[in-house]
């Protein structure tokens, strides 16, 4: 018991001993299985300082009813008392004691009789624990607040050889730049990146835990899926079995890096691409500082073609040994200067010499501190063209003098307050200045409204104004110039060129002229047509879809057709012809017009207007241009006489006839009657002759010679009522052989007057031979008869072939003359001659009844022939006769 005792008090020594405080809670049983509370069998030391009270009375409480727990707290731990006394497993908890103020973890476990607790203070711990915690806590948010990515990478070993590595930590920025998702913490490397399996960044990751040495890399990154984005430089360090992975965004210092990259393979391909020369020098300096060459640093392909050398020699070369001439020609000092004063230099040169031949454009600028870029423009072909503009605008300043425009380019003048009071001459051509009898350089810089002194009044000048204004761009008119010795129309076009006025203008006058002349011509003719009593039109033609002639319209209608048509003139201007003229397709004038039109053809007719109209017109229609011109005259009263007089003749004819009827009857019964007379007188004569004086039997001669002349009359006279009673019969006729008959018959008055008679070549016409025999017998008769006594009679029948204009139609005819030279006759006797019983001569110088030569008449007409005679007094006559030559 001793020895019991003595441990017991070791243990209870030992226990008090312990920081922690040991408490032995005992079951208090009721029955068998039912607790109702727990006693505090044993408490040590310490325990008694954490529950402030002696070890004795602590040891007299029981968990329910002590006053030593708060209240709140008994229940808590009576039941976890319990647990552990029934289900024999410990019970570890924390907690804070409030009235001590400090955290305690207690461990309750099952001995044989109770639950022995053990409390510690964890006061100090929890305290430091808080602190860690806040010094994360600050760490973190220094470290979220840095704008580089940071992330702490646990390495994961598999048989000693780190194969992945855990994210542990991983800062607000690394999120963002690593685009890793919140709950990445915790996975491993190749959970959240799969990508990074076998990757050359993972082995970088293990190299660095493996060596210590800290990686420096710059890279792009991967999403989840892989997809690579922006640029980082990653700084990796090892820190215990972590790597510590650092990371900055350099996508944009990358993006600028390739930028410039970029530019100056550009610039670079600029330079090579260039059609200038372009090359950079370096200045060479001697020991005092002074630029005694250049070195060639870089050349392109340019300017070596344009030297002809290659840029393996060029660059790096001196500058002098290339162009030696540079010297003396100041190049080499100009660039000299540049490079000493930073002026840039440009000027076109002429080089003849080195390596270049023509015209450049030269520019010099200061590269760096001693360099210089020098850009050669070959500009010969450029200076070419000038030159040829420069020729084409004094070819174009020729044309300009010598156009027969007026040209002028004149510009604004203005006052104070802007507004324009005048122009001044810039350009004035030839034309312009002969207006003044002066030369262009006369007139240059001279105010326009000095020189065009009228242009004010007639309101020229405004009209510029109002285009130099610009209230419109471009204006033609006509102006008709009086003054300043100028008395013209002008046809100007105005524009406006920048602030310039380009004036042009033609000298229109002598085509103003010649329209007035035109105007009053027309007018003239106008009122002629309007005088004339001929209605006069024209028509122009309307033609149809087919291209056919449909119709025409009145184009120029004179006064008569206005008249006649009972409207206007102007009325009738353009009106189709068809609507006052509604006959002229059907009776087929309209035909005629469209010929003349057509066929250019002309015609002349005479036409029987009757719809509506009881007319006679004679038409004439002519092709005039586009049109046709029909004139036409109305001869209805001289038609309507013409009727009247044809209707008379034929009366007469009539009358004629019954006439010549009761001439033959009468003529033939006086013949008896005269016979009688004649044969009673001469029974009487030789009856009773012997007792009648001399005188008594003259008046018998006389009764007999009067007999025998009227019967000689009343013959003549039959003969010709027989002919204008008979129609002729006709036949082919030799007009020889009837003048051979007649010269026949003839023949003792020839012989008897020692006539000669001559005869021409004679036709054979169409004709009655008696009637002919009857013409001939008679004019060659009187040839005969009315010779001179003292001459004998020449006779000459002669025949020609002659053409004559009968009805508006020419005829052949055959021209026979009867010439004789004989007594002859007055001329002004010539037409009377032909009349029955119309003599010229007394009977008893030449007896004769005066009825010949009417009957030679009627033969004639009878044969469609003419006659007529001429006399001179006591030279001769001639009768000529046409026959129409069938
Ligand atoms: P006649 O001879 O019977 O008198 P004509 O009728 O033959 O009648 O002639 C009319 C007139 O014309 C003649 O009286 C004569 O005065 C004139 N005459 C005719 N033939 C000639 C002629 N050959 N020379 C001159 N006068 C002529």
């Amino acid at each position: 018991m001793q020895s019991v005792l003595r441990e017991e008090l070791l243990i209870s020594e030992l226990f008090d001993a312990l920081p922690e405080s040991v408490i032995l809670f005992q079951p208090v049983l009721v029955s068998d299985n039912e607790i109702t509370d727990f006693t505090i069998g044993y408490c040590n030391n310490a325990s008694s300082t954490f529950l402030r009270a002696d070890k004795d009375f602590i040891m007299s409480q029981t968990v329910l009813t002590t006053s030593l727990i708060d209240n709140d707290y008994k229940n808590i731990l009576f039941k976890q008392c319990l647990q552990v006394w029934q289900t024999g497993k410990a019970h570890e908890e924390s907690f804070y004691n409030k009235f001590l103020g400090k955290h305690f973890s207690t461990l309750r476990s099952k001995t044989i009789d109770g639950v022995i607790s053990v409390s510690r203070d964890r006061t100090q711990f929890v305290d430091a624990e808080k602190e860690r915690q806040k010094q994360a806590a600050l760490f973190t948010n220094i470290l979220d607040a840095s704008a580089d990515g940071l992330m702490i990478l646990e390495a994961i070993y598999q048989d000693s050889e780190v194969v992945n590595f855990r994210l542990t930590h991983c800062n607000k920025a690394a999120f963002k730049l690593a685009k890793f998702s919140p709950n990445s913490i915790g996975k491993t490397l190749l959970e959240i990146l799969p990508h990074l399996e076998g990757s050359e960044q993972l082995a970088l990751h293990k190299k660095v835990v493996e060596t210590g040495i800290p990686e420096r890399i710059e890279t792009t990154f991967r999403n989840e899926n892989g997809e690579e984005y922006g640029w980082f430089i990653v700084s990796l360090l090892k820190m215990g079995d972590n790597v510590v992975s650092t990371f900055i965004d350099i996508s944009n210092k990358k993006q600028n890096e390739l930028k410039i990259e970029e530019q100056s393979n550009l610039l670079g391909s600029i330079f090579e691409a260039s059609i200038n020369g372009i090359y950079a020098c370096e200045a060479v300096r001697n020991g005092h500082g002074e630029i005694v060459d250049l070195q060639v640093l870089k050349i392109n392909k340019a300017f070596t073609r344009m030297i002809g050398i290659t840029p393996e020699v060029a660059e790096g070369a001196s500058y002098l040994s290339l162009f030696p001439s540079a010297k003396k020609a100041g190049t080499f000092a100009s660039y000299v200067h540049v490079i000493e004063s930073g002026e840039s230099l440009r000027k076109e040169v002429y080089y003849n010499d080195d390596r270049l031949n023509g015209w450049f454009d030269v520019s010099a600028v200061k590269r760096g501190d001693n360099g210089i870029v020098i850009t050669f423009t070959n500009t010969t072909e450029s200076k070419q063209n000038k030159q040829k503009i420069e020729e084409s605008s004094l070819y174009l300043q020729d044309v300009i003098d010598s156009s027969q425009t007026g040209i002028l380019l004149v510009s604004p003048v203005k006052n104070t307050k802007d507004e324009i009071v005048d122009f001044t001459f810039k350009t004035v051509n030839q034309t312009v200045a002969t207006f003044f009898n002066k030369q262009p350089a006369d007139l240059l810089g001279r105010q326009h409204n000095e020189v065009f002194t009228e242009s004010v009044a007639n309101g020229m000048f405004e009209s510029y104004k109002e285009i130099a204004e610009g209230k419109v761009t471009e204006k033609r008119f006509e102006s008709h110039y009086v003054g300043d010795g100028i008395d013209a129309w002008l046809d100007l076009l105005v524009k406006k060129r920048n602030e310039d006025l380009l004036i042009t203008f033609l000298d229109v006058t002598p085509l103003k002229k010649l329209q007035e002349e035109i105007a009053t011509a027309a007018k003239k003719l106008n009122s002629v047509l309007n005088a004339a009593s001929a209605g006069m039109f024209t028509l122009h033609p309307v033609v149809n879809d087919e291209g056919e002639i449909e119709d025409f319209r009145f184009a120029i209608v004179n006064q008569a057709v206005a008249t006649y048509i009972g409207e206007k003139a102007e009325n009738l201007v353009g009106s189709l012809a068809s609507v006052y003229f509604p006959a002229y397709k059907p009776n087929g004038l309209f035909d005629i017009y469209k010929d003349t039109y057509l066929n250019k053809k002309e015609h002349q007719f005479d036409f029987h207007y009757e719809d509506g109209y009881d007319v006679y017109f004679n038409i004439h229609t002519v092709p005039a241009g586009n049109e046709v011109l029909v004139t036409f005259t109305d001869h209805t009263v001289l038609k309507k006489l013409q009727v009247q007089l044809e209707s008379s003749i034929e009366e007469l004819k009539k009358s004629n006839a019954s006439l010549e009827e009761f001439a033959y009857a009468a003529s033939h019964d006086l013949q008896e009657p005269l016979r009688k007379i004649n044969y009673f007188s001469e029974r009487l004569r030789k009856g009773i002759g012997q007792a009648l004086s001399t005188e008594e039997n003259k008046m018998f001669e006389r009764i007999e010679n009067a007999a025998s002349r009227m019967s000689q009359l009343i013959s003549d006279l039959l003969t010709y009522s027989q002919i204008s009673r008979d129609i002729p019969t006709f036949q082919n006729t030799s007009l020889e052989k009837v003048i051979q008959q007649v010269l026949n018959d003839l023949e003792t008055t020839i012989t008897l007057k020692k006539a000669s008679v001559t005869i021409g070549t004679l036709p054979e016409i169409k004709g009655d031979p008696i009637q002919l025999h009857q013409l001939f017998q008679n004019l060659l008769s009187n040839g005969l008869k009315y010779s001179k006594s003292d001459v004998p009679p020449v006779i000459a029948i002669a025949c020609k072939n002659v053409s004559k204009v009968i009805d508006r139609t020419t005829k052949g005819f055959y021209e026979i003359t009867v010439t004789d030279n004989g007594i002859g006759f007055e001329q002004e006797n010539a037409e009377r001659i032909f009349k029955v019983f119309q003599r010229l001569h007394g009977q008893s110088e030449f007896p004769g009844t005066g009825v010949g030569l009417a009957i030679v008449q009627k033969v004639v007409e009878s044969h469609n022939g003419f006659i007529h005679a001429e006399g001179r007094p006591a030279i001769g006559s001639t009768f000529t006769v046409l026959f129409p030559a069938t």
